[in-house]
C-alpha cells in the first residue's frame, strides 16, 4: 500500500463439493480457487470451490478462511479506517457491509462455524482428520455487501473496488492457522500462492479490471461474463467502473493495461509503468505474471497492490501518482511474488518497495524524484517522529518486528514501516556492498517466488556477507537505530 504523503505530512505537523480424505497426494500442486461470483446493486454473489493441500506434519480437524468482507460490519472492531481518513473514505457518510456465508460443504465436512476474533474467520469441520498429503475440497456460497466507501473493498465514488472479496484461506504456520486480522493500519494479509478461475458476471455498462488474464467475455440481456485465469498468485482482485479509458502497451512482454477516468496525463503515467515493469524485471528478475493492470480508483490512501493488479487514488495526481505507481508496481516483487507475514513484518515489502522506488527514480531522470531526495525526505520524517514521540511519551517505540494492532495509528505505522523499512535497506546496502546488494535481491526474489519469506531469509540472500546484513536487520528491528 502507498500512503498520500501530503496528509501524512500534516498529520506529522498535526459447485460440487468432494472431498478425498484418503486420497494420496504428493502435494507438489498449488492450491486452487474456482469463484463464480455475480455483481449487482453493491452485492457479490459468488460460488467458490477451494482444493488445498495438507502440506503440514500434523492432520487437520478444520480448516480457516479469513472473511475479510467482514470487517466492514457495523459494530467491526477495530475500525478498517484509521482515525483522520474517515472523511476522504466515508464520502457519503458512515455505511457498513458485511460477508454472509451461506454454506460450505464437502464430501468429507461436518459442519462450519463463523469464529475469530471479530467474526473474522469462516472454520470448516472435517469428519475425519486430513492427514499430511491430503487433499480436500471445500465449496463456499457467500454474498458480499459492499459499504460506500473508498478503500479496498467497497462502493467507491465513481467505481467499485472488490479487493478481498472472498474466503481466502489461512496460512497453516507453528502448528496453527495464522488468522488475519482486519486493522486500521497496514495491510492485514498474509496468505500463500494458489492458482484461479474466477467468473465474473456484472451489468455490461461496466468496464472490469482484473488480476490475471481474461480468456472470455460474453454479453447477453445487458449483463457481461468474464473468465479469468491467474496462476501462482496470492490474492485476486477486480475492480468496475463505467467511465474508464484503457491504455495499454508492452513492457518485457508484459501487457500493461491503465485504466482511469480522470488522470490528466494517463499516457506518462502508462508509460511509467512500462518503465517500473521493465526496470524491476532488469533489476530483480523477471516479472512473474503474463498482464499487469493499474486502475484509478477511489481509495483513501494512495494505493493498493494485489497480484497483477494495483488500485491508484483518483486522488493522487502528478509527481505523486507516479511515486504512487511505481511503489505498488514495486510489490509485484515484494508482496506478490515473495511473500511475507505482513501482519508482522510490515518493513519486509514495505520499506523494500519503497527503497525499489528510491532505485527506480535514480535511474529516471525527469519523473520527480531524486534518489537523495526520497532518501532524506524519509530520514528526516522518521528523525521527527522520534522527537516529537520522545517529547510526548518520553521514548520512541521503534521496534520493527510488531503486531500492525501496536503501532496505534498510521503515523507510527508509516513512520516505522516505511521511512524506517527504507533507511534500513539503505544501511543493508552500505553494509554488504553494491554488488552484493543487487545480486542478494535477485537471489531473495528467485528463490522465494511463490513463497514466504521472513527476515532470516532476506539476510541469508546476500551469500558472503549474510551475518553483517542479519546484524543491521537485528539493529534496525530491534529499535536501537
Ligand atoms: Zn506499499
Amino acid at each position: 500500500m502507498r500512503k498520500k504523503l501530503c496528509v501524512l505530512l500534516a498529520v506529522l505537523i498535526a459447485c460440487v463439493p468432494w472431498f478425498f480424505g484418503g486420497c494420496a497426494s504428493d502435494a507438489k500442486e498449488l492450491d486452487e480457487y474456482t469463484i463464480d461470483a455475480e455483481y449487482e446493486d453493491g452485492v457479490l454473489t459468488a460460488e467458490q470451490e477451494v482444493r488445498f493441500y495438507n502440506r503440514s506434519p500434523e492432520a487437520w480437524e478444520y480448516v480457516e478462511f479469513n472473511l475479510f468482507g467482514n470487517a466492514w460490519r457495523e459494530g467491526a472492531s477495530p475500525s478498517p479506517v484509521p482515525q483522520g481518513f474517515s472523511a476522504s473514505a466515508y464520502y457519503a457518510g458512515k455505511s457498513y457491509g458485511q460477508m454472509q456465508i451461506l454454506s460450505a460443504e464437502g464430501e468429507g465436512v461436518s459442519d462450519w462455524e463463523i469464529a475469530g476474533q471479530d467474526e473474522n474467520i469462516l472454520r470448516v469441520h472435517f469428519r475425519e482428520p486430513l492427514g499430511t498429503g491430503d487433499e480436500a475440497v471445500v465449496a463456499i456460497r457467500f454474498s458480499l455487501t459492499l459499504a460506500r466507501v473508498n478503500h479496498r473493498t467497497g462502493i467507491a465514488r465513481r467505481s467499485v473496488n472488490l479487493g478481498n472479496f472472498y474466503p481466502v484461506l489461512c496460512v497453516w504456520e507453528e502448528g496453527d492457522f495464522a488468522e488475519c486480522t482486519y486493522e486500521s493500519c497496514g495491510d492485514p494479509f498474509y496468505s500463500a500462492c494458489a492458482d484461479y478461475r474466477v467468473t465474473f458476471t456484472a451489468d455490461a455498462e461496466y468496464t472490469v479490471a482484473a488480476s490475471g488474464r481474461c480468456l472470455s467475455a460474453e454479453e447477453e440481456g445487458g449483463r457481461k461474463r468474464y473468465e479469468y485465469a491467474l496462476e501462482n498468485a496470492r490474492d485476486f482482485a477486480l475492480v468496475l467502473g463505467t467511465e474508464y479509458e484503457l491504455l495499454q502497451a508492452d513492457a518485457e512482454g508484459v501487457q500493461v493495461m491503465y485504466l482511469s477516468y480522470s488522470d490528466q496525463d494517463a499516457a506518462a503515467t502508462l508509460a511509467v509503468l512500462c518503465e517500473a515493469i521493465t526496470y524491476f524485471s532488469h533489476t530483480f528478475g523477471r516479472y512473474p505474471y503474463k498482464t499487469y493492470t493499474a486502475v484509478q480508483t477511489g481509495f483513501c490512501f494512495g494505493g493498493m497492490e494485489y497480484p497483477a493488479l494495483v488500485m491508484l487514488s483518483d486522488a493522487v495526481s502528478g509527481k505523486e501518482l507516479f511515486y504512487t505507481a511505481v511503489h505498488e508496481t514495486a510489490h509485484q516483487w515484494w508482496y506478490a511474488a515473495v511473500g511475507s507475514d505482513q501482519r508482522t513484518y510490515a518493513w519486509l515489502d514495505e520499506g523494500l518497495a519503497e527503497y525499489s522506488s528510491a532505485l527506480f527514480f535514480d535511474a529516471h531522470e525527469g519523473r520527480g524524484f531524486t534518489f537523495s531526495s526520497l532518501l532524506s525526505g524519509a530520514r528526516s520524517a522518521y528523525n521527527a517522529y522520534c522527537t516529537v514521540q520522545e517529547k510526548l511519551c518520553g521514548e520512541a517505540d521503534t521496534r520493527m518486528d510488531r503486531p500492525l494492532s501496536s503501532y496505534g495509528g498510521e503515523l507510527a505505522y508509516v513512520n516505522i514501516a516505511y521511512n524506517k523499512g527504507m533507511l534500513l535497506f539503505d544501511s543493508l546496502r552500505a553494509a554488504v556492498g553494491e554488488k552484493r546488494f543487487t545480486a542478494g535481491l535477485r537471489r531473495y526474489f528467485s528463490d522465494f517466488s511463490g513463497k514466504i519469506a521472513r527476515p532470516e531469509d532476506l539476510a541469508a540472500s546476500f551469500s558472503g556477507k549474510a551475518g553483517a546484513a542479519a546484524d543491521v536487520i537485528r539493529a534496525y528491528t530491534e529499535g536501537r537505530t
